[in-house]
């Protein structure tokens, strides 16, 4: 059958890839979809809303309290800003026009951490008036890199913790909550992708920022979780502000309350597991020219994938090659590519929608494999 994107001529796609924005992050589940529409159905009084999303993603998680947002970067912007104008709603309602005479807001991130997610982090801070200090190196960085950047006009120090930054030789996320704790300057967490929604609050984290479309797999959504209600509240008093152009709505709101919810109850089972990987990796490892293994998350999340590698003499196509034949004809096969200049591709079950999917991929890569002959 086909789906509603079908119906409307757009191409069919099977992600093998995660959740990325560009094909549309993640599916819900039929819990947050009946939410979605009863909230959408029905008034609310919005401001008790937040109110009470923020308590109970609190209470999920362990944090004090938390800002929902429409999305992880809205959530880093809007953490800035709040930082920056505090429960002054003036400076909030001014913000841009107050800025060029405002010192304390320099954002301390490491060079490795300075990444492109599909929009550049540091984007996020400078929308919420952070004026980005960047240290360390691209291979590597210390604590004291961080720590000798600090200053008076120190607003806040941004960790990302993401696959997307450099892995080697980096300062450790529990090191710089610490020392920011010390220093007695927030310390803001860009988790988006991470599942354990707990760890960095209780790590002493004062900002996490997620997005509840990647692990979580609601709608379209994001949130902060805070050490203190202070803090969540004056993120909701950007509402007034520039939040206002990053508006989220109640049903989305009530989405995301949901799918965090399911995930924590540990109701999102993929279809399909890394168990369903091992005959995969068999089959595929019997196509001349293909080599597969099952591999753990680059950023050492419990994720585990299918990497397949193309000896181009014996197979007839390059990674890089495959990584763009897979995408072509009436069905899209989309793949993770960060390792295509090391010659592999990864296949991530957890975003596939049937063992069928799987398997149509199989058939793909062997059918790909005879016409290179
Ligand atoms: C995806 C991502 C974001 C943005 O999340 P959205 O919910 O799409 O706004 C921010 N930071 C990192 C590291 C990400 O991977």
């Amino acid at each position: 059958m086909e789906n509603i994107y079908g119906k409307n001529g757009l191409q069919k796609v099977i992600n093998a890839s995660g959740r990325m924005t560009k094909l549309g992050v993640s599916t819900i589940s039929d819990g947050v979809g009946k939410t979605l529409v009863e909230a959408a159905g029905n008034y609310v009084l919005i401001d008790s809303l937040f109110e009470f999303a923020g308590k109970k993603i609190g209470e999920m998680t362990g944090a004090a309290d938390a800002c929902v947002t429409s999305g992880a970067s809205a959530a880093i912007a809007l953490s800035v800003a709040s930082l920056i104008c505090g429960d002054n709603l003036s400076l909030v309602q001014h913000l841009y026009d107050r800025l060029p005479y405002i010192d304390k807001r320099e954002v301390i991130m490491l060079k490795g951490h300075n990444v492109d997610f599909g929009a550049p982090v540091a984007e996020m801070v400078q929308i919420g008036g952070g004026r980005i200090v960047e240290v360390g190196f691209a291979n590597g960085s210390k604590l004291s890199d961080i720590e000798n950047a600090v200053n008076k006009n120190t607003l806040a120090i941004l960790f990302v913790k993401s696959h997307h930054c450099v892995q080697k030789e980096m300062v450790d996320v529990k090191d710089t909550i610490e020392l920011a704790n010390r220093l007695n300057i927030p310390c803001i967490v860009d988790a988006a992708a991470e599942e354990d929604l707990s760890r960095y609050i209780n790590m002493g984290a004062d900002i996490v920022c997620y997005s509840g479309a990647k692990a979580i797999e609601g709608p379209t959504s994001g949130f902060a979780v805070c050490k203190t209600s202070e803090l969540a509240s004056n993120m909701r008093l950007q509402y007034k502000g520039i939040g206002r152009a990053m508006k989220i709505g109640k049903e989305g709101i009530m989405g995301l309350v949901q799918a965090i919810s399911e995930n924590l109850n540990g109701e999102h089972t993929p279809v399909v597991t890394k168990e369903d990987l091992v005959p995969f990796v068999e089959k595929i490892n019997a196509v001349p020219g293909c080599k597969a293994e099952i591999i753990q998350d680059e950023a050492g999340r419990e994720i585990y994938r299918a990497k397949i590698s193309f000896n181009k003499e014996e197979y007839g196509f390059s990674a890089r090659e495959m990584i763009s034949k897979l995408c072509e004809g009436e069905t899209a096969v989309y793949t993770r590519d960060y390792q295509a200049n090391l010659g592999s591709l990864a296949i991530d079950p957890r975003p596939l929608k049937s063992k069928d999917e799987l398997n149509y991929i199989y058939s793909r890569i062997e059918e790909i494999g005879k016409e290179g002959k």
